[in-house]
């Protein structure tokens, strides 16, 4: 069990997302992005590089301002992206999503607690003593209490990447973001992180998951998105969708994969 459980109660519409459009100067990488998840979900979005993925997922954390649509998380107010939103509208919206990245992102000059800490403590100004407890109970969790006090060099890609997800999980946020979260990982310490992921969907977290593991979001995901040049081509069901896809994009990407 987690020490941190998930908030919202499932079934309540937690992610809705329509019409997301982002450019990088005339370069349109999201052309028109509808996605939604119910608490409790879990949504994977699969599709070629280049295709806007992560792009998207950055928008629905506030690292990357999407430049039309809207996006709902959660009890924050919908936010339309159509007229330029307020600081404290983008913030609330941070506030309800963690992520998790493809290169980890840890902090290079903090150690493993320092790193799990910082947001709830720096961000969310909750006390000390609670913050570092729980972070160390999330450490024990995933087996790294013994590397509290280690840097990120020190640690193994696995490892960071499990110092990753706990420091997400220690945001307490509605909803968690994956971005390729084993893609840097060497093929035998992939194994592991997945299975926290999936532990983590099995304990009711609602998780938006970008990956290239089809087997694992036939596993784990509730419904898969296929993304290719900035649109959502096709959603359903993992079964339905990767073995009979309706779209030929769609049967062409996982032609290539499988
Ligand atoms: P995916 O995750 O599907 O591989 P991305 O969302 O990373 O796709 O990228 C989609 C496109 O947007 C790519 O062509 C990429 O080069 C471009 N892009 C992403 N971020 C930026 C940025 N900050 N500035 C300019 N172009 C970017």
């Amino acid at each position: 069990m987690s020490p941190i459980e998930p908030t919202v109660p499932a079934g309540t519409p937690l992610l809705d997302v329509v019409g997301l459009r982002k450019s990088f100067g005339s370069t349109e990488v999201l052309r028109s992005v509808d996605l939604s998840v119910s608490a409790g979900q879990v949504l994977a979005i699969i599709g070629p590089s280049g295709s806007g993925k992560t792009t998207a997922l950055r928008c629905l954390n506030g690292l990357e301002v999407a430049d039309g649509g809207t996006i709902t998380i959660g009890r924050a107010p919908t936010v339309d992206f159509g007229v330029t939103p307020s600081k404290a509208q983008l913030a609330s919206l941070r506030d309800q999503s963690a992520m998790v990245f493809q290169h980890y992102n840890l902090f290079p000059h903090k150690t493993a607690i320092e790193n799990i800490i910082e947001g709830p403590l720096v961000v969310q100004r909750r006390p000390e003593a609670e913050v570092r407890a729980e972070a160390l109970e999330l450490l024990e969790r995933v087996g790294l209490a013994d590397k509290r006090d280690t840097y990120p060099f020190e640690l193994s890609g696995g490892q960071q990447q499990r110092v990753g997800i706990v420091r997400a999980l220690a945001l307490r946020p509605r909803l968690l973001l994956f971005d390729e979260p084993t893609s840097a990982l060497d093929p035998e310490l992939v194994g592991d992180v997945l299975g926290l992921i999936k532990e983590l969907a099995l304990e009711g977290w609602t998780m938006v998951i970008v990956t290239h593991e089809l087997q694992f979001a036939r596993e784990v995901a509730h419904e898969v998105a296929f993304i290719d040049g900035g649109t959502v081509v096709e959603r359903g069901r993992p079964d339905q969708l990767l073995r009979e896809p309706q779209h030929e994009r769609t049967r062409q990407f996982l032609r290539r994969l499988l």
